[in-house]
């Protein structure tokens, strides 16, 4: 199990770095990091030494940008439904608990899209489409939420009918590993401009960058 001690100097460096980004949602509670240190997986757990809760794409900029200064692993966390030990921090580092972004952004009928923030769960998003005329179909069985199943590609018994995360996902916003930020894919559906990025994404179980919506 990593106990997440090696580094010590530059953790604590970037807890204070941290705190002064996002206050007391960062943590270093082993509580709060054992809870982040699996799915549901039967993988042996694997703590990261912090866990952030950001509320904004510029606080998750601001966080990789920490991570990167100081060297630390990040892992992305959605809701920790992941089979596969995806979620374990098996080099320490900063978790960021994506759950406090869970805004839906904008809805158009007319253009059958939605923009939503990474955290939100697929449950709460149906919720949020009712009445509208819309409906969002992925069920991968757990009320995952809608980034983490973008960054495992989920699909789920309805995947025949309505297509896996691969055919859903118009774009994305990706906070590279160096803070940068950049944007995937558009939502006209006819444009093949460029190369598809997002198919890059959508999958990459971030090891590519980090999706805040
Ligand atoms: C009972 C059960 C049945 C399942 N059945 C199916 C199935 O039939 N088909 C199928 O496809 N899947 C299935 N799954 C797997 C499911 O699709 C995934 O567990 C789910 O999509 C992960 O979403 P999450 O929010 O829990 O992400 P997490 O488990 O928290 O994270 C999963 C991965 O995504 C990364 N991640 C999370 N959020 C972000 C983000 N915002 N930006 C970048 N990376 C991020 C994490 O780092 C990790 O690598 C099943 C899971 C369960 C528990």
């Amino acid at each position: 199990m990593n106990t997440g001690i090696q580094n010590r100097t530059a953790i604590d460096v970037a807890l204070g770095e941290l705190r002064v980004l996002v206050g007391e949602r960062v943590t270093a509670a082993v509580v709060v990091r054992e809870h982040h240190s699996h799915g549901e997986s039967t993988h042996p757990p694997a703590l990261p030494d912090l866990v952030c809760f950001p509320q904004s794409s510029e606080e998750v900029c601001g966080i990789v940008k920490v991570s990167a200064r100081h060297g630390l692993a990040i892992v992305p966390f959605g809701a920790g439904t992941s089979l596969e030990g995806h979620v374990h921090a098996l080099r320490g580092g900063i978790c960021m608990d994506m759950r406090q972004m869970n805004r839906v952004l904008r809805v158009s009928v007319e253009d059958m899209d939605a923009t939503v923030e990474a955290g939100i769960g697929r449950l709460a998003l149906a919720k949020a489409l009712e009445n509208t005329g819309l409906t969002f179909f992925i069920d991968p069985g757990a009320d995952a939420t809608i980034g983490g199943m973008a960054s495992t590609r989920a699909s789920g018994t309805t995947a025949v009918r309505y297509g896996t995360m691969r055919e859903n996902v118009l774009g994305l916003t990706v906070v590279l590993a160096d803070g940068r930020v950049i944007r995937t894919g558009t939502r006209a559906r006819k444009s093949s401009a460029g190369y598809d990025l997002t198919r890059l994404f959508v999958g990459a179980e971030g090891t590519l960058g980090v999706k805040p919506k």
